[in-house]
């Protein structure tokens, strides 16, 4: 049983949520760094990825581990919660299935698209480097 009132659980999302908020930050300030130009929440895009790089047709979107149930492994942010199983079981296959569907349709309409994950952040600097990668690569096609 959930002993949580729904007060006391929904701080606990909203706890989790902002916690998303850090990782998302963290990959603003590194491209921001760099000097690439990017907005933020492309609104008019499905899925409204976190960065967009319209120059370079690219879309970046940092993915908290817990509400897009990262796959990895080695992610020790993800997991289910103990309560309201079935709930969550289906609310998170909902998110997973609408984050496939979101990135086949930005693909589809010629967007690439990176997904960075949350963990990823905290645990492994190898994700600045595939970012720079990501970001660089469609320059050479548009040298200006
Ligand atoms: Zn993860």
């Amino acid at each position: 049983m959930d002993k949580l009132t729904p007060s006391a659980r929904s701080r606990n999302m909203a706890a989790i949520r902002s916690k998303g908020m850090k990782p998302e930050m963290a990959v603003r300030r590194l491209v921001h760094r760099m000097g690439f130009r990017f907005r933020l929440h492309g609104h008019g895009l499905v899925g409204k990825p976190d960065l967009v790089f319209p120059s370079r047709r690219a879309v970046v979107f940092v993915h908290g581990c817990f509400w897009h149930q990262h796959s990895s492994r080695n992610c020790k942010i993800v997991r289910v919660p103990k309560s309201n199983l079935r709930y969550w079981r289906a609310k998170l296959a909902r998110n997973v299935e609408r984050d496939q569907l979101n990135r086949a349709a930005l693909r589809s309409l010629g967007w690439r698209v990176l997904v960075i994950w949350e963990c990823s952040i905290e645990n492994d600097r190898g994700w600045a480097k595939r970012l720079l990668k990501f970001l660089d690569l469609q320059q050479a096609f548009h040298p200006s």
